[in-house]
């Protein structure tokens, strides 16, 4: 069994549980005192614990032996505009497997959702990390307008800017590129309006990439960029 707790980790550590981990761990899991369960909370790696106290509302984990040292994926965020919810939900849990270092979710033109439940995505960005098997936690911001983030944007990372209405490859992308902190951008449903793709044209560090022949819904389209990204730039 593997938990996330929000909360410190090493020798000697003592853990409290919620009610939620709690239940899981005594009511459906049926563990009791002595039993191990694994640990991370995304920045002290995995530790080995032992469950010291079971009780129905809450209980207590110590900590043994730290199993993993944590493991920090590439220095990259995915940039992508909210669309429904189930499949916003769903590109941040891949997201999350396949190991990107940050999550922000943009309102660009034509983002449908002006709301997004940050909370919650980070509960999914989490539970991605438990299931994987990651000692890594991607941050999931709240929503941000993408022309102030492009405004703003920190020195020396790149755009990877996804496009329907590009016929180039992405794999065109220069291995020269490894290395650098980078970013990918996907659209909405409506894609990106005639405005945005002048101003991210003009823009230095941004690459406009095609993936594909095919239009890709916007949840495709954010896990085909993951991978090419890690095929052509990942370690
Ligand atoms: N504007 C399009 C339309 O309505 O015909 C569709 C946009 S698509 C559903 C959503 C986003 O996925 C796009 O903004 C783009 O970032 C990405 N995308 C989809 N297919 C793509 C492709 N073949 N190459 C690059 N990006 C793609």
């Amino acid at each position: 069994i593997r938990l996330y707790v929000d909360h410190p980790l090493g020798v000697g550590q003592s853990v409290p549980l919620t009610r939620e981990q709690a239940h899981y761990l005594f009511g459906v899991m049926r563990l009791a005192v002595g039993a191990p369960v694994a640990l991370f909370n995304g920045r002290d790696g995995e530790w080995l614990a032992e469950v010291s106290e079971a009780g129905k509302r809450g209980g207590l984990l110590t900590c043994k032996e730290q199993t993993r040292p944590l493991q920090l994926p590439p220095d990259l965020w995915l940039l992508f505009a909210p669309i429904k919810k189930a499949r916003t939900d769903f590109i941040v849990e891949k997201a999350a497997e396949m190991g990107a270092a940050r999550i922000i979710p943009v309102q660009t033109d034509f983002t449908n959702s002006e709301r997004i439940r940050q909370d919650r995505l980070q509960a999914h960005a989490i539970e991605a990390a438990e299931q994987c098997g990651g000692t890594f936690v991607p941050e999931v911001t709240e929503l941000q307008k993408l022309d102030r983030l492009l405004a703003d944007w920190p020195e020396g990372r790149q755009l990877m800017f996804c496009d329907e209405a590009e016929a180039g490859s992405a794999l065109r992308l220069a291995a020269g590129e490894k290395g650098r902190p980078w970013a990918i951008l996907i659209g909405p449903e409506g894609g990106f309006s005639d405005r945005e793709r002048a101003r991210l044209s003009g823009l230095p560090f941004a690459h406009v990439v095609s993936l594909g022949p095919r239009i890709l819904r916007a949840d495709t389209a954010a896990v085909a960029a993951m991978t090419v990204w890690q095929q052509a730039l990942g370690d």
